[in-house]
């Protein structure tokens, strides 16, 4: 009681103190927003620099700073007095101004994300880890002898035996076992987390703190289901012919093995041109750089920052940071002169234009990209390029007679790409989210009703193993894979939207964007520069006059 006065006493102090009426919800928001940017800018700088560092030495005690500051960042988000506060404001829908109410469900989806507690989160991290460590220490073996994954990759691309295809592809599966009770653990562990913070299962919780729907999400799977049964099936009928032809066996007897990668989520090579031959004595970093300018895009200062040869202990593969959200961005790639590294180049610099072309009035917090997959989206839309034989012929250049030759396979290749991995990524989300719903199910009968009613691949006679844990993603990144096929949706629409509306052109035939500076305009100042201010379905809706659709890829690719 005494407490209590003395209190009250001072609050009225510092109301009089601050001469005005108590606080406004808007008022302390601004006033959290401020005091939390203070904490986490510096915080995200200094771990953004540890990766590059980290990603650039390969030394383990980089990756042990990376870990320090991601902890300490965590820590910020998973305090639960200040989630209270923002679960508070939230929910008395006080908060009126665009902006702040923005800033506030952005800051709240954080906070809620982290606010597993912390005994059941240490317990997630380390199974998780576990995991993870169990995969990349697992070495599958062909009759006894080790094979690794790239030996098994290569069997799968080139061996017409099918019995020694068979024995790569069940290699591939070894691991399944060994990690599926982990994993069914983890996922139950992870439903728990997800039960105590009121979601029906981890899935639907990763969907909610990442702005996305399950009811919206179905729909549009089941949209591209329905839409692409018919071109799947026929696809997929050719190509089942000329694998049969290649491997010697009848159509019906064509089993898992008998595609190119242990999933089928990849282009089986048969239709496959080689491009390469265009590149090689070009340099990728020029074309790249000299095709952003042409659209107004410029990246020499991201490129002036970035990391782009092959180097003893850097990091394989290919990434875009942003490290600062002041205009400090950088990639890393490990460039060679092909096909391959132009579409990366191309790919991690439309990452990079979306970062650095983003308004530097717009809030910190809000100074990202409206979504994962809205990225992703840019990056395709760019990286695409790569294969497209307008622009190879306006770049490189091409005469009429090589691009005709590019011509004759590359729109078949693009289309048996995009569709398979869009029967692959089904397979995913479905069998991700019945996982989740009901982790003790059958789960290795659900696994090939999936794949056969997706990918129409049959399930090998009596095999009853957990083929499905052999996917490392979900492990290391649950409930994401849906995002991929959605950054494909959202290129489709802004490749019809950029051609259609933007250029006014008649058709998308001879379009390659060279030289168009309307294109960068465009992007920048409906996408690029708005960030996270809006919702990613009004972002995009602002920007291509519809929300989120399906049907500009199917146009594009299906029909
Ligand atoms: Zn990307």
């Amino acid at each position: 009681m005494k407490n209590l006065k003395i209190i009250s006493l001072l609050l009225t102090v510092i109301v009089f103190i601050t001469g005005c009426a108590p606080q406004t919800e808007e008022s302390q928001l601004q006033k959290f927003i401020q005091a939390h940017v203070r904490k986490v800018k510096p915080l995200e700088k200094k771990a953004s620099l540890a990766y590059w560092k980290a990603a650039n030495t390969g030394n383990p005690e980089d990756y042990d700073k990376v870990s320090e500051l991601t902890l300490k960042i965590r820590k910020v988000y998973s305090n639960p007095r200040d989630f209270a506060f923002l679960k508070d404001i939230k929910d008395s829908k006080e908060v009126k101004n665009p902006l702040l109410a923005r800033q506030l469900l952005v800051l709240h989806n954080a906070y809620l994300a982290n606010q597993i507690e912390p005994q059941l989160l240490k317990e997630i991290v380390d199974l998780g880890t576990e995991i993870e460590k169990n995969f990349s220490t697992f070495r599958c073996t062909i009759e006894g002898k080790k094979v690794t994954t790239n030996e098994i990759k290569e069997i799968l691309k080139t061996e017409t035996d099918s019995d020694k295809r068979k024995l790569a592809w069940l290699a591939s599966k070894q691991v399944g076992p060994v990690v599926s009770d982990d994993l069914i653990r983890l996922v139950k562990l992870r439903n728990k987390a997800a039960k105590k913070l009121g979601f029906d299962n981890f899935h639907t919780f990763s969907l909610t703190t990442g702005e996305q729907d399950v009811k919206e999400l179905d729909r549009i799977f089941n949209e591209l289901y329905e839409l692409t049964n018919e071109p799947f099936e026929k696809l997929k009928a050719d190509l089942d012919k000329i694998l049969a032809d290649k491997y010697g066996v009848e159509v019906s007897e064509l089993m898992p093995w008998h595609y190119h990668d242990p999933f089928f989520q990849e282009t089986p090579l048969v239709y496959e041109v080689d491009l390469d031959k265009y590149y090689k004595d070009k340099d990728v970093k020029e074309l790249a750089t000299s095709f952003y300018a042409s659209i107004g895009l410029p990246v020499e200062s991201v490129l002036a920052n970035s990391d782009l040869y092959e180097r003893e202990g850097k990091n394989p593969h290919a990434f875009c940071t942003n490290i600062d959200r002041e205009g400090d961005v950088r990639i890393l790639c490990n460039l060679k002169n092909n096909e391959n590294w132009m579409e990366t180049i191309l790919h991690e610099l439309g990452h990079a234009v979306y970062d650095k072309y983003n308004d530097p009035n717009v809030p910190y917090l809000l100074r990202q990209p409206a979504h994962i997959f809205t990225t992703e989206a840019i990056a395709m839309f760019f990286g695409r390029l790569s294969r497209n034989p307008a622009w190879m012929q306006q770049m490189l250049p091409l005469s009429d007679q090589q691009r005709a030759e590019i011509e004759k396979v590359s729109y078949k290749y693009a289309q048996l790409k995009q569709i398979i991995f869009v029967r692959w990524d089904l397979v995913m989300y479905e069998f991700e989210k019945q996982l989740y719903a009901n982790p003790d199910q059958d789960l290795n009968s659900l696994w090939w009703q999936m794949v056969e009613k997706y990918q129409l691949v049959k399930k090998p006679p009596d095999r009853n193993e957990s083929d499905w844990a052999a996917k490392i993603h979900f492990t290391i990144a649950p409930c994401y894979y849906h995002n991929y096929v959605l950054g494909e949706l959202l290129a489709s629409q802004l490749h019809h939207h950029i051609v259609y509306n933007i250029l006014n052109l008649e058709s998308e035939k001879d379009v390659s964007f060279v030289n168009q500076k309307k294109t960068g305009d465009f992007l920048t100042e409906k996408i690029f520069r708005p960030g996270d201010v809006y919702h990613w379905n009004d972002m995009i809706e602002q920007a291509a006059s519809e929300p989120l659709t399906t049907k500009y890829f199917i146009a594009q690719f299906v029909n």
